[in-house]
């Protein structure tokens, strides 16, 4: 039986691990949850789940849960009641939680960044789906994996593709995952992209893209944030940092591919000139489970692949000018220290002013042009966490700024909406 803190459990990611837990009862078990906002849900999951310690993001609205969960008929009320705490030390404890062995980061943004800290503190292995947490703050997370002895298992499925390769590799050390150094015999990644919504668009095209065109991806089920971030091929782009971190390779030598079916998950290239790739439906529980799982295989009733049903599988390579997302990410990565935490951070507030409907689609990658660019003379090479989180606010502060700035003196062109 491993015991799971689940953070963001009311969002995709979280209700799929639910799902999982629902599934296997009997190997997995819920100790802790956090939420944002969405108590409906989260009262739901406690009566199901009878955690032993809930978080909620906002600190103001514990004493609602706690009335929520008062409310209820003497037998719906959970047979134990859990703690209720709130804000970021009570998401940082339900993080740290000591009967908890796995902790699922499922927290969208640079916000799951120091509950996953305080996890990794605490010495828990982490199935890690908050990847900005990473990318704004790989040169910390890094070294605190290796003081902690902490695993960072990848739940991001091309991310566990690459883990779940290079185990038939020599290097099958795992516990060195996460170290970030070189991986022997490893020469080259490809990542795999379906191409987000607007794949088949003409680049002339987006800029008529509206919120409801973003958010409707074609193959994947995911929060807003990285449909969007699909949809601008920054995802992908993030996910080459992410590659960086946990894999140790160059950006040379980190390269993206379309792939419209999402079959194969990511390959590897090994110094023998031997591909490695993972294949399977495109369904999130899987890489999630391998996290819960690992280092064994459960037995599961899911869809088995079918190639004859897919019947073709195509590749080609990204339109580098249709989407700038992506060569932001690669030069941000390749800047190092800060400039990841002030890219990522321009992008979060970037693609939530498009979904509050505030700037067009085009806008995002503009903004968070001008940020970097802002960035370059004050970058922090080997930055602490306070200057990764001074930089964090920085980026957010003036992406809001820029989107604030009246009609005609905006540098950024389309804005505002
Ligand atoms: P969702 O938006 O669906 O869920 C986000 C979760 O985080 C919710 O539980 C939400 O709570 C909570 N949350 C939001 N803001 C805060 C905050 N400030 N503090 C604490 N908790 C907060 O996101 P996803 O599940 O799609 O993504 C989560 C992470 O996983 C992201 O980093 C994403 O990049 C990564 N990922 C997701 C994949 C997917 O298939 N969804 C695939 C690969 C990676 P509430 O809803 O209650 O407000």
């Amino acid at each position: 039986m491993k015991t799971l803190s689940v953070l963001g459990s009311t969002g995709s990611i979280g209700t799929q691990t639910l799902e999982i837990v629902r599934e296997f009862p009997e190997r997995f078990k819920v100790v802790a949850l956090t939420a944002g906002n969405n108590l409906d849900l989260l009262v739901d999951q406690i009566l199901e789940h009878q955690p032993e310690v809930v978080a909620l993001a906002d600190g103001e609205r514990v004493g609602e849960l706690r009335q929520r969960l008062e409310a209820l008929e003497p037998g719906l009320r959970p047979a134990r009641p859990p703690e209720l705490l709130g804000g970021g030390d009570g998401l940082c404890a339900a993080a740290a939680w000591p009967t908890a062995d796995l902790v699922v980061t499922g927290i969208v943004g640079c916000a799951g960044l120091l509950p996953t800290l305080a996890a990794i503190r605490a010495g828990k292995d982490l199935a890690l789906a908050n990847k900005e947490t990473l990318i704004a703050a790989g040169p910390v997370v890094l070294p605190e994996l290796e003081a902690s002895g902490s695993r960072l298992l990848p739940a991001d499925s091309e991310h566990s593709a690459l883990f779940q390769c290079l185990q038939g590799t020599p290097w099958a050390d795992t516990a060195r995952l996460s170290t970030g150094v070189p991986t022997p015999g490893l020469r080259r990644i490809q990542l795999t992209a379906s191409g987000g919504a607007f794949r088949d668009w003409d680049a002339a095209d987006l800029v008529k893209a509206t919120v409801a065109d973003a958010t409707s991806h074609p193959n994947w089920s995911m929060g807003r944030k990285i449909t969007v971030d699909s949809a601008t091929l920054m995802n992908k782009g993030l996910e080459v940092i992410e590659a960086h971190y946990l894999f140790g390779l160059d950006y040379d030598h980190i390269e993206i591919v379309i792939h419209p079916q999402s079959i194969i998950h990511s390959m590897v290239e090994l110094a023998d000139s031997s591909v490695l790739a993972q294949l399977g439906w495109p369904d999130m529980k899987l890489p999630i489970l391998y996290c819960l799982s690992w280092p064994q295989r459960i037995d599961t009733p899911w869809p088995r692949l079918d190639l004859t049903q897919v019947g073709q599988l195509t590749f080609r390579k990204p339109d580098r000018a249709k989407y700038p997302c992506m060569e932001l990410a690669y030069a941000a990565g390749r800047a190092g220290g800060t400039m990841p935490a002030a890219m990522n951070a321009a992008n979060e507030e970037a693609v939530a002013l498009f979904l509050e409907e505030r700037i067009h689609f085009l806008a995002i990658p503009r903004l968070i042009e001008q940020v970097c660019d802002r960035h370059r003379v004050d970058l922090h090479p080997t930055p602490s966490l306070d200057d990764v989180l001074a930089t964090d606010a920085w980026a957010r502060r003036a992406v809001r700024e820029a989107a604030a700035a009246p009609v005609g003196s905006v540098p950024v062109g389309l804005l505002p909406r």
